[in-house]
């Protein structure tokens, strides 16, 4: 039926926890695209504890995954206690990232001195801020102004919320980050605007880095337009696909020359980023094997750090053998996900994962899936990781200059500020 797809993303009206079911079917065919380590995400409700969500999805988790993961945890509202648990997180918890949203107003969006707050925490317990980059309010605004032209198509869906308004959150991200000199990843880089600013940033020294996904590099925002509703609504995400068809190619570019740092595929799958279907995890690494790689944008080894080797330190054993030269066509028909879409469908891919080892065991050979729920583990991640913190450190610690002494005239009384004075000029 014709449901306003867009909108009812923008309601973010999911369910916000796995069915064992489908979390077994998820992790399946990661292992099945030679991915051994899922990052996937904890998204408390607005009020609700992110120890207690926390809890629930380790519970959840724990017995059902076949390979080895890890949990970032969103803060979706600010006070005190959220301040607290997020401490707890990273201090006993295993936890070193966590997502904040610009989007989704009055669900899970934070305004610009809850970011503030949320960053300088996770700089003060050495977590990585991690933020979903959209401009909420004018989401909000667009998507009012489509129902009112009868725009309720899945073409809606990216006409109320176009490239400026990412590249815009991305903008104001970057520089409240910078604000409180804490590290920042950008999740779901979805435009050419976006991974400019990102890209921009980093050249001027920011501690910044940008995820481009599978999607995203994959494919295009021009099917939201397709004359087939199931169609375009399958390719619905937010933030959207670009309509530009040169996108794609330009996030590749970025990626392959370190402006773009690292993939993902969002997998915040039955949450409000993305859903089942766009998830993209089974096709991840040879879809970016055959744009980035077979293409010749990239080699091998800027492959193996984009999509492994950032995430995969701590994994012990954890092996994925490639075979470059062997093609397959990517089809709903044939892959492991728990959904009947696919939007690389009929995609010819070099690069082939022939074997895939989690933990020691081959969990995956030759197109047969041979894993046990339970076997993967929860790993703990520590904080101030090096990779990011180690530049952050050192800039606090060469940036502690003294203020400038000053000789205060008779009249003049200390407890005013020459600051304090101009406002009251001003
Ligand atoms: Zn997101």
């Amino acid at each position: 039926s014709d449901v306003f797809l867009w909108a009812f993303i923008r309601f973010a009206s999911y369910s916000l926890t796995y069915t064992s079911m489908a979390m077994y079917a998820f992790h399946q065919a990661a292992v099945a695209g030679g991915t051994t380590m899922i990052l996937d995400f904890v998204i408390p409700q607005n009020g609700k504890s992110l120890l207690e969500a926390y809890d629930r999805w380790r519970k959840t988790a724990d017995s059902k995954v076949c390979c080895d993961y890890s949990l970032h945890v969103a803060v979706t509202w600010w006070s005190d206690k959220v301040k607290e648990e997020m401490e707890t997180l990273t201090k006993e918890k295993g936890i070193n990232s966590f997502k904040m949203f610009m989007a989704y107003k009055d669900v899970f969006m934070l305004q610009d001195d809850q970011l503030y707050a949320a960053f300088a925490q996770c700089k003060e317990v050495g977590a990585i801020a991690q933020v979903h980059a959209e401009n909420g309010d004018l989401i909000a605004e667009g998507a009012k102004k489509m129902l009112s032209m009868g725009i309720t198509g899945p073409e809606g869906h990216e006409l109320c919320r176009p490239e400026e308004v990412e590249a815009e959150a991305t903008q104001r991200a970057i520089t409240i980050a910078h604000a409180v000199n804490c590290p920042l990843y950008v999740v779901h880089v979805m435009s050419k605007s976006a991974a400019k600013v990102v890209s921009d940033a980093r050249r001027d020294g920011r501690v910044v880095f940008g995820e481009p996904i599978a999607a995203g590099l994959g494919t295009d925002g021009t099917h939201y337009w397709n004359k087939d509703w199931a169609h375009a609504a399958a390719f619905v995400m937010g933030p959207p696909l670009r309509p530009d068809p040169s996108t794609p190619g330009y996030l590749m570019d970025l990626l392959a020359n370190d402006d773009l740092s690292v993939t993902g595929t969002d997998n915040c799958t039955f949450s409000v980023c993305q859903k089942a279907v766009v998830n993209g995890v089974e096709d991840r690494m040879s879809v970016i094997w055959e744009k980035g790689v077979h293409s010749g944008k990239m080699d091998e080894n800027r492959f193996v750090a984009v999509t492994s080797s950032r995430i995969a330190k701590n994994s012990d054993a954890d092996v994925v053998i490639w075979d470059p030269k062997m093609t397959r066509k990517i089809s709903a028909k044939t892959h492991h996900q728990a959904v009947d879409y696919n939007i690389f469908e009929g995609m010819e891919c070099h690069g082939v994962p022939v074997i895939t080892i989690s933990r020691g065991k081959v969990v995956y050979e030759d197109g047969q899936l041979n894993v046990s729920p339970g076997h993967g583990r929860f790993i703990h991640r520590k904080p101030f990781s090096e990779f990011v913190y180690k530049r952050i450190k050192q800039r606090d610690q060469v940036s502690k200059e003294p203020p400038v002494p000053v000789m205060w005239g008779e009249d003049s009384s200390p407890h005013c500020t020459w600051w304090g004075h101009l406002s009251y000029i001003m």
